[in-house]
């Protein structure tokens, strides 16, 4: 149930995603107020934003960076990740770049598939004023301030696994995060890499930032890590193993087994937070 009007016990938000907390919802079983509460069914419109589309870029030749502006806010962890309802019911789910809390606007990464029903959607239809349904956020990839902040933190991604990791380290680095970050990009080619001069910034701005880009069929002596993203960071991961945060995004292979790896390597299982890219079976949910 979500309350409309009353106190949110917490004792009854138990075990919720933190968004649903954020929209007050609870579960009912658990909940025995004292007082006169309001409360009504969790309809997929609780949960739903309409959002405008406010930008569209190409980032490299594959990469589609688009902003959207919620209608009436959409608060979210940097990391997390939405889905985008079109008019059709067709439904994708895309992680978030930015915080859209601070910024106003919802940034988010789009891979073009040549035969992808939402990716060509997004780059060929939908123009800049039309609006999209976004439902969520939902995940657990975000920053969280724990330990006095001087942790390592070691982020991970193929593709536009990016995004997350974007939105982690820049939260991270606002907080005032005092342990070192690495964020290792793995790409095919050099061409897929993108965001290098942002990335490269926030390393001239932050002392404690490192970004590692790495290019499975790249040349040695370029500005790149040349090699397998997994060997790479298996063999850079902190010597602080039992207190380091790792973050996977992107493709499900590389996602499992770097998980897999790191935690055979020494890292916790509670540190390593994971969102896999996995391609959706059902083509469309009700809109
Ligand atoms: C938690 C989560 C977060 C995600 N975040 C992002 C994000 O930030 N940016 C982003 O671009 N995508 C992200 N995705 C993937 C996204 O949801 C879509 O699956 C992707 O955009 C393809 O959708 P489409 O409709 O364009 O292609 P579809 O019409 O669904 O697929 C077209 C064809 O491409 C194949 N395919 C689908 N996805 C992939 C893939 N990843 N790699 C290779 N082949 C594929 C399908 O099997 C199919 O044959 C995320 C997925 C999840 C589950």
């Amino acid at each position: 149930m979500q309350v409309t009007a009353g106190d949110v016990l917490v004792s009854a938000q138990t075990g919720l995603r933190l968004a649903y907390k954020q929209k007050n919802l609870i579960l009912a079983c658990q909940y025995v107020p004292d007082h006169d509460v309001s409360v009504k069914l969790p309809d997929g419109g609780g949960l739903d934003t309409r959002a405008i589309v406010a930008s569209k870029e190409m980032l490299n030749t594959t990469v589609m960076r688009i902003e959207l502006t919620p209608e009436g806010g959409f608060v979210c962890e940097p990391g997390q990740y939405l889905t985008l309802i079109n008019n059709d019911g067709l439904a994708r789910s895309y992680s978030v770049a930015n915080d859209p809390c601070r910024d106003g606007r919802i940034e988010l990464h789009i891979r073009l598939l040549r035969d992808g029903l939402m990716s060509n959607f997004l780059k060929e239809k939908i123009k800049l004023g039309d609006s999209l349904t976004v439902r969520g956020p939902a995940g657990h990839c975000f920053y969280v301030a724990e330990e006095g902040s001087d942790y390592p933190i070691v982020l991970a991604g193929t593709g536009t696994g990016l995004a997350p990791l974007y939105g982690i380290a820049k939260q991270a680095l606002a907080k005032g995060h005092r342990g070192e970050i690495q964020l290792f990009h793995g790409a095919l080619d050099e061409a897929d890499l993108y965001l290098i001069p942002q990335l490269r910034k926030l390393g001239a701005d932050f002392h404690n930032f490192h970004y590692a880009p790495c290019v499975l069929r790249g040349e040695s002596d370029r500005f790149y890590r040349q090699g397998n993203i997994q060997d790479i960071v298996m063999s850079a991961l902190p010597i602080e193993k039992s207190r380091t945060r790792l973050f996977l995004c992107g493709a499900p292979e590389m996602v499992n087994a770097l998980k897999r790896k790191a935690f055979l390597g020494g890292l916790a299982s509670k540190h390593i937070f994971a969102d896999a890219f996995l391609p959706t079976k059902t083509a469309t949910i009700a809109a």
